[in-house]
């Protein structure tokens, strides 16, 4: 029995309030963010009185904790913004609820995230006995998972690790990102990194890339980029000789990206236009498409996955785990594309384990930390089967 509490509203929000109403385990829903029309466009579609909706603004820590009064959940969903992360928290410790997420925090003026920000709440989460999962959704999350049900299942010990995030899903749009266009183009502009014998190995944006053959897809060109759940997978899988993190970019998104640099529309600092401050990433998501409103004409799939090498019984193995989620699907069951479809269902799925108990350790825990298998029974329910292939080749 659950009071949960969700923050935030866009394309990830709505699979969430979908996916959380149909679990008799959280006895109340509530789902509040920034505009208020459209949370309460979701809790109508959703139907049958199942999510109670307010406002707040997730930046200001007085109107979370007033939030968090009212309703007094037992946890929060945050699928606001990575910039809200450290107020949410800061009102989860004044009021005793319990936080997922699935983006860590990231400051407005820097584009740079790490976990090192909540990481420093370890001690005081743990003193007041609540737990905070960080980093649920598919990258961070499933991805983590799966590392960690390797890791626990096949193999002695794990020495290579890549993931591989292929969208090969068509919107019909020349220039789109699939979340927030604001965080998507901070983290796709930033310069690749990877770990390699102990140490970060930093690379220019998109320098190294290479076709990878993705399963029912084929082959498609992935680049190397630096991606959150690298940082705390090396340091809760030490064995790792190297940890990498490949994306597909088709070359159109490219060409608009680059654009978008060379004319400064990537900018993160307040410019004067006409007498008025603006920041020109921001001024450039409102002119993008939403990337919620991108579901209805998604075709095509995605595929995420981790490939694994490692020792096994003194022997080495490969392992290949991975999902693919259709668009149009995801489309039919929640009203949006499968890039919000295979984040908000991990995050959903945490929250369950962490009201039945499962997911419960006090402190500040990266979701690799928790056991995976509860997990992996139920993540297929849930919408998002794995399929495994043993001593493959790799390609990598
Ligand atoms: P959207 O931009 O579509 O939605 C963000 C929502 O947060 C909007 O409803 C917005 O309100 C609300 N919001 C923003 N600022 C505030 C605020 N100060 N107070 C209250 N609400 C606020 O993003 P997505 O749904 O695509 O992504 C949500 C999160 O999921 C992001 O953190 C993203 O990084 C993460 N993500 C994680 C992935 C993973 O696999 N781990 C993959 C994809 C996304 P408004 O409607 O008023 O703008």
């Amino acid at each position: 029995m659950c009071k949960l509490l969700i923050i935030g509203a866009g394309g990830v929000g709505t699979v969430v309030a979908h996916k959380a109403a149909q679990c008799d385990v959280f006895t109340d829903i509530i789902l509040a963010s920034r505009t208020k029309s459209k949370v309460d466009a979701i809790a109508e579609k959703i139907g049958g009185g199942r999510i109670k909706t307010d406002q707040v603004d997730a930046d200001d820590v007085a109107q979370l904790t007033a939030l968090f009064r009212k309703y007094q959940p037992d946890l929060v969903i945050n699928v606001a913004l990575p910039y809200q992360d450290l107020t949410i928290m800061d009102a989860c410790l004044a009021c005793g609820v319990n936080y997922l997420d699935t983006a860590n925090y990231e400051p407005k003026d820097e584009a740079k995230f790490e976990y090192s920000w909540q990481w420093a709440y370890r001690d005081r989460f743990k003193q007041a006995g609540l737990t905070a999962i960080l980093g649920c959704g598919f990258d961070p999350g499933v991805t983590s998972i799966y590392t960690a049900y390797a890791a626990k299942h096949h193999f002695d010990e794990i020495h290579y690790l890549d993931i591989v995030d292929c969208n090969a899903g068509n919107h019909g749009m020349a220039f789109a990102t699939n979340f927030n266009p604001e965080i998507n183009i901070r983290e796709v502009t930033q310069k690749g990194r990877y770990w390699e014998n102990g140490k970060w190995v930093e690379t220019e944006p998109h320098e190294i890339h290479k076709p990878l053959t993705y399963p029912e897809i084929g082959p498609k060109e992935s680049y190397l980029i630096y991606h959150e759940e690298l940082e705390s997978l090396v340091k809760n899988f030490p064995t790792l000789k190297r940890a990498r993190f490949w994306m597909t970019f088709g070359q159109e998104y490219l060409t608009h990206l680059r654009v978008i640099q060379n004319i400064g529309m990537d900018r993160i600092d307040p410019i004067l236009y006409n007498g008025v401050e603006i920041v020109p990433i921001q001024f450039l998501k409102a002119v993008l498409p939403d990337p919620k409103s991108l579901g209805a004409n998604y075709t095509g799939w995605t595929s995420i996955g981790c490939r694994i090498k490692g020792i096994k019984n003194g022997k080495e193995h490969t392992y290949y785990v991975y999902n693919n989620c259709n668009h149009e699907t995801a489309y039919r069951e929640t009203g949006t594309q499968a890039v919000s479809y295979t984040t908000g269902v991990p995050a959903t799925l945490g929250a369950e384990l962490f009201a039945r108990g499962l997911w419960k350790t006090p402190g500040v825990l990266n979701v690799e930390e928790f056991d995976p298998d509860p997990f992996m029974k139920e993540i297929g329910n849930r919408g998002l089967p794995f399929h495994e292939l043993f001593d493959v080749n790799l390609e990598l």
